[in-house]
């Protein structure tokens, strides 16, 4: 094996605030249970500007994002029985976990009891850093890599292996169904997947923005019903309509009471949304009297992720993407920086 066959390019960041530059880097070591892919898109997610920022904690640099990572498998190891070179695959937020806990032996493995090793920013076992999709190559453990189903196209797929999952997986795991009543707070990449799966699941939807704007793509995205959520004479006449309100968008001003109160008995709130900053000012009362839970949830399972991609293209569920080629990623970054995705950008490697 040459130097060259373990090495690639990616679009590094050397440290916080440092601009973005295209240059070579290790993959990880080689292993019996890893497979090597040529990226051909890259969805690009909330989370990649967080850690290029190194909001959520320091960052280890030099850091390569990207988590919404597809691409045709190019190399096998040798334990890799499950896959053949030319298959068209994605990698999603989550790349290996331990695979001895609890969690891990019960399929849950999003929740590993050690914490999943994140897609980027993260250490193999192996010792070695990951490494995300703004990049020409992919590699790593077969065990999080997923087939893409055969009428679905690369584009499309990238957006479901981080966005789509985080949002297919609680509304699944929290039982929403024909009689379900889903509040969706914020319309960006998690938003309209969120109103997207919740109809494709047959719940009413109500979608809960800071502006009039994106009214009209609400309801071609299937939404029943459109808030901006400053509207509180608009907010009160929902007191207790919502099953489930999905936070996708979390401000620094959320007025947890206003939304809280369109819950119903027993409702639950899910956080589907990272803020850096810690929460607060959540009432009690409201939760007691009400019994409304607040729950957190974590990307999806390798299986629960097979099953989504079944039931996407079962149920004809297609994002909304914007694609930019992979060379113009700074200005990708700037645009979803000024909240201009409509509604998830897609890199494309020519
Ligand atoms: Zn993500
Ligand atoms: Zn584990």
């Amino acid at each position: 094996m040459s130097a060259q066959d373990n090495t690639f390019h990616g679009w590094v960041c050397n440290g916080k605030g440092q601009p973005l530059e295209w240059r070579e880097l290790s993959l990880k070591k080689f292993e019996d249970d890893d497979l090597e892919i040529d990226v051909t898109h890259c969805g690009i997610c909330g989370s990649d500007i967080h850690t290029l920022d190194s909001g959520w904690g320091s960052t280890n640099y030099p850091c390569v994002v990207g988590h919404e990572i597809v691409g045709v498998v190019t190399k096998l190891g040798k334990n890799v029985t499950e896959f053949k070179v030319g298959d068209r695959v994605g990698i999603g937020a989550q790349c290996d976990s331990c695979g001895e806990c609890h969690e891990c032996k019960n399929g849950h493995e999003n929740i590993c009891r050690t914490g999943m090793t994140t897609t980027y920013d993260g250490r193999w076992k192996c010792g070695d850093k990951t490494y995300g999709g703004y990049a020409d190559k992919w590699r790593g453990n077969k065990n999080f890599v997923f087939k893409i189903p055969d009428d679905m196209s690369n584009e499309l797929a990238s957006t479901f292996f981080c966005a789509g999952v985080t949002t297919y997986w609680p509304l699944k795991n929290h039982g929403v169904n024909e009689q379900s009543h889903i509040g969706v707070i914020g319309l960006g990449g998690l938003g309209h997947f969120t109103v997207m799966w919740a109809k494709a699941m047959g719940a009413k939807v109500t979608v809960f923005s800071s502006s009039d704007r994106k009214r009209e793509d609400a309801f071609v995205l299937g939404a029943d019903d459109y808030v901006v959520s400053s509207d509180s004479e608009a907010v009160l006449a929902r007191d207790r309509q919502l099953s489930h309100l999905v936070c996708t968008s979390f401000g620094n001003n959320f007025d947890w009471l206003q939304f809280l109160s369109m819950l119903e008995p027993n409702g639950v709130f899910i956080m589907a949304a990272n803020p850096e900053t810690p929460l607060s000012n959540i009432p009690a009362g409201i939760l007691l009297m009400r019994q409304i839970s607040i729950v957190g949830t974590a990307i999806g399972s390798p299986k629960t992720i097979r099953k989504m991609l079944e039931f996407a293209a079962e149920k004809n569920v297609k994002p909304w993407i914007e694609k930019y080629p992979m060379e113009k990623v700074v200005d990708a970054i700037q645009d979803l920086r000024d909240n201009k995705a409509r509604y998830r950008y897609v890199l494309q490697r020519n």
